[in-house]
């Protein structure tokens, strides 16, 4: 079984994929409000994929007969001065669950918690992944600044991510 220590860290982190999730799905909200489908399509995508990241430890800690607690949500952030900003706070949001899941991975290991090192190098990877997406997005819209055609290609191409990973823990 789970040290306490590693559980603790755990249950945080679940609910900072579901706060994640919860936060993409304002984020999301508030592109549609500006008409920007696109945007609002990929954010969504986004934010069942966070869930999916939750429900990969919630199992990964029933599977080691763990206790789940789950905690609170901050009410994700819903205004923003624009499209780009949107963008740009999702990269930060990245950048911080990086950082967590190093943290947990470096708990992890001082705890000698085999299992969860396994489960967390999945983690590792998938946020190279996501801090490169989220980078190379708010490129674009810096690239393409308020020219009204490029954002609108942009916003097309952004609808065009596929949910089909969606809601499904990734392997
Ligand atoms: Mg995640």
């Amino acid at each position: 079984m789970l040290s306490q220590t590693v559980q603790d860290a755990l249950n945080d982190q679940i609910n900072t994929e579901l706060g994640s999730s919860y936060n993409y799905l304002a984020m999301s909200a508030y592109c549609e409000r500006q008409n920007f489908l696109g945007c609002a399509h990929w954010l969504q995508v986004q934010s069942q994929e966070e869930y999916g990241h939750g429900m990969k430890i919630f199992q990964f800690m029933q599977d080691r007969n763990s206790k789940v607690v789950l905690k609170q949500i901050a009410a994700p952030r819903g205004e923003f001065n624009s499209v780009v900003e949107v963008f740009e706070s999702a990269l930060e949001q990245e950048i911080h669950v990086s950082e967590r899941i190093n943290s947990l991975y470096e708990l992890a290991f001082k705890e000698k918690a085999f299992a969860a090192l396994v489960e967390l190098q999945w983690f590792i990877t998938e946020q190279v992944e996501e801090e490169r997406t989220a980078r190379e997005i708010v490129a674009k819209f810096h690239m393409v600044k308020s020219d009204p055609s490029a954002m609108l290609d942009l916003d097309r191409e952004l609808a065009g991510r596929m949910a089909a990973a969606a809601a499904t823990p990734a392997e």
